[in-house]
């Protein structure tokens, strides 16, 4: 656990989720306070648009620039709602600050450069102001890390992480992909932080973005930012995964929130029970892995003597075809066999290696 105290954004007197909404980009004075005037009907906590826009390729829109400030700040007179855009160099800190835009984003495609973190973080040295810090694009959980520590030896601590999911290569059924042991590992790392999911991010289209947020809520995240537009086919960025204020506020109301924990003396009585067995059955595995490692040290020592090498694939494939078939029968999934057996296998031949090649001290008669 790294030991950084944090605060949360801001006063909230509701315990339900965190809700930011709004969105992709500020287009136009009207679109901006369209969608606010809805969303402010919807009890949200902050509005988001971005107008300074990292696109991938040059001639996409690359949003609106200063103007769209204004407009923000328009939305803050006649709606009351607190307002947030993307930062991503020093002078974007600067204006936002002159506009007083409430809370700033750091988006995924800065968050990878710690050259440009740190230019933000030497921006609002001394400034007072919630910022909330976008996983970076690639599955790198210490950059993501590096750059809170950034942000916060600015002296800010009331920070928040965005989940919004990792590029990939591979074919997927999310725009980005999720990894939430990632987001898991950085709740584990740095508890008491405002942690958020981007489900449109990480969906790419509007037909996960529900069963995206339920997950997230289930993991306890904090809240949700979410790209809702007053006409978003017509969006002039990320058209597909925006959704209308109406279709948002259906989102909403579908998600079952669940209480993190309880007083109920029965439900912690049996809550225990039931961790004590799994601590149980923990165990067993731990010794049985141990034990497993001795027999491959055994293997070890044998082919040794025989001069066999360690590695032979023709047993391993069989060995994992047996063990896909079995763990079928016990429910378990072949990703997560294949994942579970693969680093066994390497722990055994790092055993086997060690015994291997261990020099025979020859003792002189
Ligand atoms: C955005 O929020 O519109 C955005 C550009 O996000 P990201 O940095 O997650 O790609
Ligand atoms: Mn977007």
């Amino acid at each position: 656990m790294i030991d950084l105290q944090f605060q949360p954004l801001f006063d909230r007197p509701q315990q339900r989720p965190l809700r930011i909404a709004g969105p992709c980009s500020a287009e136009s004075e009207e679109q901006v306070l369209r969608a606010a005037r809805a969303l402010a009907q919807q009890d949200i906590d902050l509005f988001r648009a971005g107008i300074w826009k990292p696109r991938t390729r040059p001639n996409s829109f690359e949003g609106v620039g200063t103007v769209g400030l204004k407009w923000l700040r328009r939305v803050k007179a006649e709606t009351g709602l607190k307002v947030t855009t993307e930062v991503a160099k020093r002078d974007h800190v600067f204006e936002a600050l002159k506009y007083g835009v409430d809370v700033l984003w750091i988006g995924a495609r800065t968050t990878v450069n710690p050259f440009a973190v740190q230019e933000i973080a030497d921006a609002l040295d001394g400034v007072d102001i919630p910022v909330l810090i976008k996983n970076p694009i690639n599955p790198d959980l210490g950059l993501w890390i590096g750059a809170i520590e950034r942000i916060y030896k600015a002296g800010i601590t009331r920070i928040g992480v965005v989940h919004r999911g990792f590029s990939s290569h591979r074919p997927s059924r999310y725009r980005n992909e999720p990894h939430w042991n990632l987001a898991i590992e950085l709740m584990r790392q740095l508890p008491g932080m405002t942690y958020l999911c981007d489900n449109s991010h990480i969906c790419g289209n509007r037909e996960l973005l529900t069963e995206v947020a339920q997950k997230a809520m289930d993991l306890n995240f904090t809240g949700l930012m979410t790209e809702v537009h007053p006409d978003p086919d017509a969006a002039w960025s990320d058209a597909k995964q925006q959704i209308t204020p109406s279709r948002y506020a259906a989102l909403l109301a579908e998600l079952t929130i669940r209480d993190q924990t309880s007083d109920d003396p029965v439900f912690l009585h049996n809550i225990e029970d039931l961790r004590g067995e799994i601590d149980q059955l923990d165990e067993e595995l731990l010794n049985l892995l141990g034990q497993r490692m001795q027999v491959a040290e055994k293997i070890g020592e044998y082919k040794k003597q025989n001069n066999i090498s360690i590695l032979q694939p023709s047993r391993w494939n069989e060995l994992l075809e047996e063990a896909f078939t079995r763990g079928a029968q016990h429910g378990l999934s072949k990703g997560f066999i294949g994942k579970l057996l693969s680093a066994v296998h390497q722990e055994s031949i790092s055993h086997q290696e060690v015994v291997m090649n261990r020099k025979t001290v020859r003792v002189r008669p």
